[in-house]
């Protein structure tokens, strides 16, 4: 390592993988820092999946010869890999009523193997002359006399060194170390914290394999509270013609252990006999911090990109695409003296939780599993059969969710009065109320 670099990212996710390859190919010298000891292996929990509806995040991306195609960006991130088609989204209630969002021409949702992804673009950036920091924490960045000074601790050691370049890129994900030293971390209201816990498992037996599902309500985990969610995916080492194994997860407010929800699920839940021969092939986990975006993500040199400056996640390919964005920002400084402003424009305009209100939206399909599981039974047992137009997408599965069930609620309103008052309550209520579910 050097003492100076041109640039510094911290963490090497998607969004800083992507600046790193994106500057050394400019013939910048890059300095790319990670916790982690290998930077392909995914141990955090993602579903990973492409969110192919038009315009998510100001842009359309899609899988074009097996690589990733930006439509908007122009931009092209190699894949190379199997990839699902899935064709529903189901809200599954614990009696196995359903509210499915359909898309058979395109997919609901295409998921894909994060890990290809993380390892074809260190690939590029190591021969494009990155140096990597693997094992190593970034810990702070100061903006001093036009220049950025980067802390960072080794794990092994616990020793601090320092580091200087022109700008530095915080992408350490959603729970950034760099973000909470910045002014602009000031900004942000705290809403809660949520556990993930998720295992890889092989020799299923399932009968939603072209289905993205997510179990509603209170009999799903031991305590009530937190959601399940299914997604078939390819493992890294995957060959064509190979099955898909069923990624599966279990999210919990904070203070509940997620490993022992989802190990309940698969022994004692409603849906247990699916996986009676089940192997885990690989386990993950995450513990996500739900902060209000970050509206004007830099601060001097310090730009802050994908995951840290948002309400949880971009997505892996908005991250790509903030990542790429950030870094043309950065050489356009280098060559004007200016950017910046544009990246700040584009990033609130096109990240929807920017906008106010769609955290709220978001929020309220999600705590739908307050409702108890009698009263989710019921209403799903009205949507049961029928199919409604959607994505998976979380700025706009809400709405679709919210129409589909209003479209029912004269019949609620006559044959379950109670059930019609707690539902239409529901489209009111705040993230707060949402968010401990
Ligand atoms: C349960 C769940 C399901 C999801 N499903 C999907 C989905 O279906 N599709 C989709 O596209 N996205 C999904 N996401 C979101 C996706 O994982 C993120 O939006 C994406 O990974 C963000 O990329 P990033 O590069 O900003 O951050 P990250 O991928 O989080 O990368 C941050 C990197 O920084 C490193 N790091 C952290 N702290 C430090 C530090 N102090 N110093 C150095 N390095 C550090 C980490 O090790 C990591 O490598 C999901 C997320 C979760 C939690």
């Amino acid at each position: 390592m050097k003492k100076i670099y041109d640039f510094v990212v911290v963490g090497a996710g998607p969004a800083g993988l992507m600046i790193a390859k994106e500057l050394s190919a400019a013939r910048q010298s890059v300095l790319l820092v990670d916790i982690k000891k290998e930077l392909s292996k995914v141990h955090r929990s993602c579903c990973t999946m492409l969110i192919n509806e038009p315009n998510t995040h100001g842009e359309t991306v899609r899988f074009v010869d097996n690589d990733l195609y930006f439509e908007k960006t122009g931009i092209t991130v190699k894949y190379g890999h199997p990839y699902v088609k899935l064709v529903k989204s189901s809200r599954l209630s614990t009696g196995g009523n359903k509210l499915t969002m359909v898309n058979r021409e395109n997919g609901v949702a295409l998921p894909y193997t994060k890990e290809i992804i993380l390892r074809n673009l260190l690939e590029e950036s190591l021969a494009n002359g990155v140096d990597v920091l693997t094992e190593t924490a970034g810990i702070r960045a100061e903006n001093i006399d036009g220049r950025v000074k980067v802390t960072l601790r080794d794990n092994h050691t616990r020793t601090l060194k320092e580091v200087w370049c022109r700008a530095c890129f915080a992408a350490d994900g959603c729970n950034s170390q760099i973000v909470t030293g910045l002014e602009l971390f000031r900004t942000r209201k705290y809403f809660g914290s949520y556990r993930v816990a998720s295992y890889f498992l092989d020799e299923v037996e399932y009968p939603n394999w072209d289905s993205w599902i997510t179990c509603l309500g209170k009999g799903h985990t031991p305590w009530g509270k937190g959601q399940i969610y299914m997604v078939p995916k390819y493992l890294p080492d995957a060959k064509k013609g190979d099955k898909p194994i069923l990624d599966v997860f279990c999210g919990t407010p904070c203070g509940l252990p997620a490993k022992m929800g989802l190990d309940w699920f698969l022994t004692e839940g409603p849906f247990r006999e699916w996986f009676h021969n089940a192997k885990i092939v690989h386990k993950a986990a995450c513990v996500l911090n739900f902060y209000t975006c970050i509206m004007n993500p830099v601060e001097g040199n310090i730009v802050v990109v994908g995951d840290a400056a948002a309400f949880i996640e971009t997505y892996c390919q908005s991250a790509l695409m903030y990542g790429y964005l950030a870094s043309q920002a950065a050489l356009k400084v280098l060559s004007t003296g200016k950017g910046y402003d544009e990246y700040t424009s584009f990033w609130r305009e096109s990240f929807e939780y920017c906008h106010p209100g769609e955290i709220e939206k978001a929020l309220q399909a999600f705590g739908l599993g307050r409702l108890e599981d009698e009263q989710l039974n019921y209403i799903f047992s009205l949507t049961n059969d029928e199919e409604y137009a959607g994505y998976v997408s979380e700025n706009t599965a809400g709405y679709v969710m919210q129409k589909a069930i209003m479209g029912h609620i004269d019949q609620i309103r006559k044959e379950r009065p109670e059930i019609a008052a707690v539902i239409e309550q529901h489209w009111k209520s705040s993230a707060e109320d949402n968010v401990h579910q």
